[in-house]
């Protein structure tokens, strides 16, 4: 079979993803960035296994998650120092989760996207598709394809151009997220290698460690609590809801970014050779944490099929058939479980513990991060290379 080609907009890690795998089973793979330069912000991602085994598959994962934390618990507790829940992960067949710079997660899928020949352009912004198979740039080039993929994040032009959006819904809460130096205390201690969160009236503190110098710290709050929500962070407002976090709110610095959580779903996932991947199919509120990882699934889940079908849209058929329900699935699971921001902690904590309910729950949580994705099945699980900090 002649070479296939693909254009890709977006060099995130829906787009870096899909490009390496396509570009791994022969085809020729142009990747369209619209900054100046591939680069994620400044905060960390927690990775389960399903988005492990992608990062496997692809030859990602030992750069990804190099020196990174695997959780092993993660602890919530209300203002007066209660514990509203505790969850252990990766026992009794459930997934691990590992805390990750986002940077180094990024870095690491670009590294195995070049190693298997892809081509990044930066500074090439997409404007839209059509459904024959044609990328059209900001710069007024139209470029033609066996398949387009647009993997442009939330605002996707090249979803939007084709009328492909059914429903955004924008939630009542949002995140600021940054990243902080950890301490020499918290490398050492048990306590300092526990994923925590802390409520205050509807105001979270999640504090998750990514690495032996980096923590990452994610204040969420409702939309309409300005003050909380305001870039940089507004360290005396945080600090006067915990004063006993004051140590670790201090080290925040000027950087930081402020998103209000959006739940998107489309028409359908593809028109003619063009397919939306990502955050632009799925954007997720991140009570999961799975909407990187369902990205991933979902970017090499249609290599994977492309290459037993052969042909192109009977596979993104197949693609969109295998995984929208998950995809569904993991965005009602993640709206309706954690952060829970309207709920007072004594509901939430009766919720947590409610007998009949807490092992469904939980079943439910873990549904996407059990998923094997298609491409991954030959690959075992991922260890790591050196003890987990
Ligand atoms: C508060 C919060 C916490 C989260 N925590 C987690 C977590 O712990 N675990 C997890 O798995 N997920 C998490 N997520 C979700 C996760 O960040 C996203 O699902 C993931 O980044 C989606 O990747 P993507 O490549 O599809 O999109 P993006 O990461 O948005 O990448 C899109 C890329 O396309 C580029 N681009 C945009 N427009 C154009 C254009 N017109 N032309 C060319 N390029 C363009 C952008 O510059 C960017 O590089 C969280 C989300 C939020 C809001």
């Amino acid at each position: 079979m002649a070479e296939r080609h693909v254009e890709i907009a977006g060099a995130g890690f829906s787009g870096l993803t899909i490009a390496t795998a396509l570009a791994q089973r022969g085809w020729s793979v142009r990747v369209h960035e619209r900054a100046p330069e591939v680069r994620a912000f400044g905060a960390g991602i927690w990775l389960w296994d399903n988005g492990i085994r992608v990062l496997n598959a692809i030859g990602a994962a030992d750069e990804a998650l190099d020196g990174c934390t695997e959780a092993k618990v993660w602890e919530s507790w209300d203002r007066t120092g209660d514990l509203i829940d505790r969850v252990q992960f990766g026992i009794g067949g459930g997934s691990r989760v590992f805390c990750v710079v986002r940077q180094q997660l990024l870095m690491a899928i670009l590294h195995a996207a070049e190693r298997a020949g892809v081509e990044v352009c930066t500074n090439s912004e997409a404007v839209g598709a059509t459904a024959d198979g044609a990328l059209k740039l900001a710069s007024g080039e139209t470029l033609k394809a066996d398949l387009v993929i647009g993997a442009d994040g939330i605002r996707s032009k090249v979803r939007d151009s084709l009328g492909l959006l059914k429903r955004r819904h924008v939630h009542i809460d949002g995140a600021i997220r940054v990243l902080i130096p950890r301490t020499a205390e918290e490398y050492e201690t048990e306590e300092g290698r526990k994923i925590r969160e802390w409520w205050y009236g509807s105001r979270r503190l999640l504090y998750t460690p990514c690495s032996k110098d980096v923590v990452y710290l994610c204040f969420t709050m409702m939309a309409r609590d300005k003050e909380a929500a305001e870039i940089p962070l507004r360290k005396e407002v945080w600090a006067r809801s915990f004063p006993q976090l004051k140590h670790m709110i201090d080290r925040v610095g000027t950087d930081g970014r402020y998103d209000r959580f959006e739940t998107s779903r489309l028409h359908r996932w593809s028109k003619g050779r063009v397919a939306i991947m990502g955050d632009a199919a799925h954007s997720m509120s991140p009570g999961l944490g799975q909407g990187g990882g369902s990205s991933l699934v979902s970017a090499l889940t249609l290599p994977a099929l492309i290459d037993e079908m052969g042909a192109i849209e009977p596979a993104l058929e197949a693609w969109e058939t295998a995984l929208r329900p998950l995809a569904e699935h993991t965005q009602r699971w993640s709206k309706i479980t954690w952060p829970l921001i309207p709920w007072p902690a004594w509901v939430a904590r009766r919720y947590y513990a409610f007998p009949l309910a807490k092992g469904w729950i939980a079943k439910q949580r873990m549904r996407p991060s059990l998923h094997v994705a298609k491409g991954t099945e030959g690959h075992r699980l991922w260890v790591p290379t050196r003890a987990g900090v």
